[in-house]
């Protein structure tokens, strides 16, 4: 340990007075000092479990060929100040227990801890988010050493929240120049890291800076943050030599965003050994897309890779009063699983699978598996803990120094229903996967959750609700079970009634909740109505004049909606000469009308109509023409009257003469509706 020491004096002595930049040893603590501290010795009561846990009624399968001493991580950050607020952590006995402990005996391995350089007011008032700064994290990093777990540290280089959309630089150093604000983040990183190595902590990893895709510290210029990173860098080589440093970017779902980070990191000749990611299957993107993303990066540039925050929600509900950024309502998220306590074990075990077999895959860890309500009666009484305690997300506090969002909305937790803990403070099944990973647990499975089920029915037509819907497994996987729905005749008689509208309606199968969603439209008897498909299948083509091009074409500009449409272009005269048409069999009894668009130009005398056939015979045809860019021709057969078992035809017949630079078109939007 020593020697290495005199490895990193000397590394700095030979680095110091090389540019202006570059760190001067007057303003720090001198690594002598650091080096030579007797230090803490932390008495290691190793509980990280090297068995699998027995008796767990988690389903987990196994992940193959996990690497020995991939990471495990768990964000505790807010831990400290969930305690200051009364918070107390169970272990799964039920009984009162260090919550590091706990995460240990469950397969943790590294606990993150965010860092602030000075989240506090000119009062002394915390922000909230933990009020985590270096003294925090000494506290919890050496708990979690104490525990035989390593320390992540996450230096936002901020006195507050940084992530890609804000990356606020410290008060102290707002009118700092870059070179003058390299100096002050090596000093503060190697000062915080010398307080942890003082205390005994076992660092083994440490971030430069959070999420930072946009910036570091106030710096937006590459070269600049290239330089600060490399301040950072230098305080972690020096102090930690043995720890890893990570650069943590979020948004994998940018496919480029990583590889061009990466580029300009290796261009500026940053040093560091870690691309990790977040991941947030709300936002992120497909786990595939995940792992194309870091084995790019891993392969490229030679990185060891990981994800350095994910989470699933377990709940739909809040606990703390202080709304969540994923709840029931979230409609609008794409989600992969059901908001179960198995869901997300199983979240966990498929971002470990895939992490596990990318190139270079390190570890995962959890964003924040411990931060949970601070109480269960009331938002004032929570709210008070928030502002005293800063176990709140902000503090109103926090306005004073970062306006636009903590001044504005600051308040508890957003993440409470994604903890692995309880509203109560007792460890959820869940937790145990970061164990049984290791091992399997394929208990036998049963339905943890039914799907919600989307269903539009026609005006004019019959509703019929669903025999049986979709439940997810314990397993993820889906099974068909029968439902009974919480419907009335007259409810159905208001469906019928009630035009164009949606309808939700509750049941229950297996003896879980289901949801369905009835919407009453004009139903569209077409398939690949707007060439969405990208083939023209189910329609079918005549083309009888043999046109040079005539295809469904992706193109959003030409497109009426979406973003495929059908397109013909030829060169000689009288060769557009097609039909495009589909044919439709068991249609309810009833009238009909058929609308289709068309656009184009350059094509002289033209013949074209759409038309309805039934049971092949003509029933009526509307005349349609093309003019010019953009101007599109919408019409509409009417009156098609169908019997049960009859087969109707639409389509549209076009015929140019052609001109000098040749006809051409595009068609769009194809409808068969109900006649009102
Ligand atoms: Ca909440």
């Amino acid at each position: 340990m020593k020697r290495k020491w005199i490895v990193a004096l000397l590394t700095t002595a030979m680095l110091l007075g090389c540019t202006g930049t570059e760190p001067k040893q007057d303003a720090v603590p001198s690594a002598e000092a650091a080096g030579d501290n007797t230090g803490t010795e932390i008495k290691v009561e190793s509980v990280i479990p090297t068995e699998k846990i027995e008796g767990s009624s988690l389903f987990v399968k196994k992940v193959e060929d996990l690497p020995d001493g991939f990471i495990m991580g768990m964000d505790a950050s807010s831990v400290i100040s969930e305690e200051q607020s009364g918070v107390k952590y169970y272990n799964f006995a039920g009984e009162e227990q260090d919550v590091f402990k706990t995460l240990a005996e469950n397969g943790i391995t590294h606990i993150r801890v965010r860092v602030w350089n000075n989240p506090y007011d000119a009062n002394g008032n915390g922000y909230g988010g933990g009020n985590n700064d270096v003294e925090k994290a000494v506290e919890i990093g050496t708990r979690a050493t104490k525990y035989g777990m390593k320390l992540i540290v996450d230096f936002h280089y901020s006195d507050f929240w940084a992530d890609p959309g804000k990356q606020m630089v410290p008060l102290a150093w707002k009118d700092m120049t870059v070179p003058e604000k390299a100096d002050a983040l090596y000093a503060f990183t190697r000062d915080a890291l010398i307080q942890m190595k003082d205390a005994g902590v076992a660092v083994g990893m440490v971030q430069l800076g959070n999420e930072t895709n946009s910036a570091l510290c106030g710096e937006h210029h590459f070269e600049n943050i290239a330089k600060l990173m490399k301040a950072g860098g230098k305080a972690v080589r020096e102090v930690y030599p043995d720890a890893l440093i990570a650069v943590h970017l979020a948004n994998p779902e940018r496919t480029d965003a990583y590889d061009g980070f990466a580029m300009k990191l290796d261009a500026f000749k940053v040093e560091y050994d870690v691309l990790a990611s977040s991941y947030y299957p709300y936002w992120h993107g497909t786990l595939e897309n995940l792992s194309n993303v870091l084995n790019g990066i891993a392969e490229k540039y030679g990185k060891k890779v990981m994800v350095m925050e994910t989470s699933y929600a377990y709940t739909g509900v809040d606990t703390d009063f202080s709304g969540n950024t994923i709840s029931d309502e979230s409609a609008n998220i794409v989600k992969d699983y059901p908001f179960t306590v198995q869901a997300q074990a199983n979240h966990v075990r498929n971002v470990i699978d895939t992490v596990a077999h990318v190139k270079n895959g390190i570890g995962v860890v959890y964003w924040e598996g411990t931060w949970i309500t601070v109480g269960t009666n009331s938002w004032e009484e929570n709210h008070e803990k928030w502002e005293k305690y800063g176990s709140g997300w902000a503090s109103s506090y926090g306005g004073s120094y970062d306006p636009d969002d903590a001044g504005r909305y600051y308040g508890g937790s957003a993440v409470d229903n994604q903890a692995m803990f309880d509203e109560t403070g007792h460890p959820l099944e869940s937790l145990r996967v970061w164990n049984l990973v290791r091992y399997g647990n394929e208990v036998e499975t049963h339905a943890d959750a039914i799907r919600d089920t989307v269903l539009s029915f026609d005006l004019k037509g019959t509703i019929e609700l669903p025999e049986t819907v979709d439940a997810v497994l314990t397993s993820n996987e889906l099974l068909k079970v029968p439902v009974k729905w919480n419907v009335t005749d007259q409810d159905i008689e208001q469906m019928y009634a009630g035009g164009v509208g949606t309808y939700e309606i509750t049941g229950e199968a297996e003896g879980l909740p289901a949801r369905l969603t009835v919407s009453m439209i004009n139903f569209n008897f077409l398939q690949n109505f707007g060439f969405e498909d990208g083939v023209p299948e189910p329609w079918q083509i005549e083309d009888r004049g043999g046109a040079d091009q005539l295809y469904v074409e992706d193109k959003i500009t030409d497109s009426l909606n979406g973003t495929y449409h059908m397109h013909f272009w030829s060169a000689a005269k009288e060769s557009v000469d097609f039909s495009l048409f589909q044919t439709v069999k068991d249609l309810p009894a009833g009238t009909y009308q058929f609308t289709i668009s068309i656009m184009g130009g350059d094509a002289g005398d033209t013949e074209i109509y759409c038309y309805a056939l039934v049971d092949g015979v003509e029933i009526g045809r509307t005349p349609m023409r093309i003019t010019s860019y953009g101007n599109w021709d919408t019409q509409t057969v009417r009156d098609i009257a169908v019997q049960e078992g009859q087969t109707v035809t639409v389509g549209i017949y076009v015929k140019c003469s052609g001109a000098g630079s040749g006809a051409w078109g595009k068609i769009d939007d194809a409808l068969l509706n109900s006649q009102s």
